[in-house]
């Protein structure tokens, strides 16, 4: 039997990040998964990881602390093994319109959305460096691709994420590293649940689908894209929003 791989999955309590633990545990992942602030939902999920025969390592981490990143990282190399596969997951959403958007909106959205990227990728890439081989996928939005009003700070952080993958890629591709982007549309998550049923209507009127996706949808794509099958896959952003009209 071979060994299981490790995943490690930063925002992995609820929403996208939840189902995302699930499938990489399927999929043969041990799993160290970090939450912010809500320890009852990481409880339950790593009791459902184990259940599935996989072990499983929630830890409370804000993204936002590079120290706290950085030593979360060190104690899954040392618990689990080093990490074959990396999702970043962790983010939020304060909208408002641009010009009367706090500075505090502003840096909320980036230093989590993009420099909590960089605070999990970096000690968790420089330790796939030395194995010569690992996935990393962060999660963007068509908010980053396509930009969206009201979210101005979210869609650069989006956008920024989408550069960080790509030049990554380019990085470390020769070693064995590959560094990817999922952009989702609307997903049925805590995080658009917010939304008033006037807008969700108007939106879900812009879906060719006709619905908004779940976060099942997106792990599943987020799953084949840290598997072996998506080998040659590097460097890309994918779209999995339904087809909808931006
Ligand atoms: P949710 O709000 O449902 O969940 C967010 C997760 O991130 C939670 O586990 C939360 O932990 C964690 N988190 C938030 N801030 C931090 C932090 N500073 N440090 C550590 N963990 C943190 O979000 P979604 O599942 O909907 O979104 C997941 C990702 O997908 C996000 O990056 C989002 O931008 C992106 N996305 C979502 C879309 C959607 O329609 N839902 C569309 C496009 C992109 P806790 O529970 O402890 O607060």
């Amino acid at each position: 039997m071979s060994a299981p791989k490790v995943a490690l999955v930063s925002g992995g309590s609820r929403g996208i990040g939840r189902a995302v633990v699930l499938s990489l545990a399927e999929s043969g992942h041990d799993i160290a998964f970090c939450y912010r602030s809500d320890e009852q939902s990481a409880d339950v999920l790593a009791k459902e990881v184990h259940d599935l025969g996989r072990r499983a390592v929630a830890t409370q981490v804000d993204v936002t602390d590079r120290e706290a990143a950085a030593e979360w990282v060190a104690a899954t190399a040392a618990g689990l093994g080093v990490p074959d596969t990396v999702v970043t997951s962790a983010g939020i959403t304060r909208d408002g319109a641009f010009v009367t958007m706090t500075e505090d909106r502003w840096t909320d959205v980036l230093r989590t959305n993009l420099d909590g990227v960089y605070n999990v990728c970096q000690p968790a890439v420089f330790l796939m460096l030395k194995q010569r081989r690992g996935s990393v996928v962060t999660l963007s939005s068509v908010s980053g691709v396509y930009g969206n009003p009201t979210q101005v700070n979210y869609s650069a952080s989006k956008s920024g994420v989408i550069g960080f993958a790509k030049a990554l890629a380019k990085e470390v591709g020769r070693f064995g590293i590959r560094v990817n982007a999922v952009a989702p549309g609307l997903i049925e998550t805590d995080m658009t649940a917010q939304m008033t049923d006037k807008a969700r209507e108007k939106l879900r009127a812009a879906i060719p689908l006709g619905r908004f996706g779940t976060a099942g949808e997106v792990a599943g794509l987020v799953a084949y894209l840290a598997s072996d099958r998506a080998a040659y896959i590097t460097g890309s952003v994918f779209e999995i929003d339904g087809g909808l009209v931006v």
